[in-house]
């Protein structure tokens, strides 16, 4: 069943940049769609409409509510800056994304939630420390559990595990996928990392250079677990930059054409 429906006409900033145009996508319930574009192409300002924080477009964007006692569905976010309050405790940062929805949820089914959360980033004993008590990739791992403790419907993630090192990403990677099979939100998240994309996405919208439209909405044909650098993840890359060698820039070939004059091409 369609969660959310992605149309976008025409995204036009007051100073006349269009930042997108003509596109569109579905994505269906509890899937994780990695989106893979050129830098300045236009992809956070997507999230931003997707995320309703900018209205200012011609297009539709539709979605659906979990449940008939869910009047809006609700959207978790992580950024590139953990954005974490400076003054509050990892705990307290926690509380404050659940304090709008206090009224319509079981405090004490939250606190057992936070634990067990903050358990299973391996947080347990740091929750009453201040983020500048922490590193950085623990303060993503904040980020992370805070942006999927409200049990969103639709999580927008705008590349939350750059600028980390190696083995502290692929770490909140799995910490992702593992948050994502038990809870099963509707993902987008942005990327540049092909790897990364292959290793946690259903599909992966490539997009133009600005303004932005999908150049290539590819399903990703492998079974999980994935790791980033495991043969499998490497062989679709491999396929798809192949096929596809301005990927990455924004261009795909054109589909090679069949008929008389290209027999045997393809
Ligand atoms: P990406 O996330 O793909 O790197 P952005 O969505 O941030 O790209 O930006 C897309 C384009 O829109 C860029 O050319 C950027 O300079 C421009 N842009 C982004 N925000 C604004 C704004 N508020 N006003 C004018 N132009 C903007």
């Amino acid at each position: 069943m369609t969660s959310l429906a992605v149309q976008v006409r025409s995204k036009m900033f007051p100073n006349g940049v269009c930042a997108i145009r003509d596109l569109a996508f579905n994505a269906q319930r509890g899937e994780f769609v990695a989106i893979v574009g050129p830098s300045g192409a236009g992809k956070t300002t997507l999230l931003g409409l997707v995320a309703g924080l900018d209205a200012d477009m011609d297009g539709c964007i539709r979605m659906e509510a979990r449940g008939a006692s869910q009047d809006s569905p609700r959207i978790g976010f992580m950024f590139q800056e953990p954005r974490l309050m400076p003054w509050l405790t990892v705990r307290q940062n926690i509380d404050l994304v659940l304090r709008p929805y206090a009224g319509t949820r079981n405090a004490l089914q939250d606190d057992a939630r936070v634990r067990e959360m903050l358990d299973m980033v391996g947080l347990k004993d740091f929750a009453m420390m201040f983020p500048g008590q922490l590193s950085a990739g623990m303060r993503r791992r904040v980020a992370l559990l805070r942006a999927f403790i409200i049990e969103p419907a639709l999580l927008l993630m705008d590349e939350p595990f750059e600028s980390l090192d190696a083995p502290t990403a692929e770490q909140l990677r799995s910490m992702l996928a593992d948050l994502w099979r038990r809870t099963s939100p509707t993902v987008l998240f942005v990327t540049h990392n092909l790897a990364e994309a292959v290793s946690l996405a259903d599909r992966i919208l490539f997009l133009s250079a600005r303004p932005a439209r999908v150049i290539l909405d590819y399903a990703v044909p492998l079974p999980r677990p994935r790791a980033p650098a495991s043969a499998s993840v490497l062989q679709v890359q491999h396929h798809l930059l192949a096929r596809h060698p301005q990927l990455l820039e924004g261009l795909v070939q054109p589909a090679v054409k069949t008929g008389a004059c290209h027999a045997g091409a393809g």
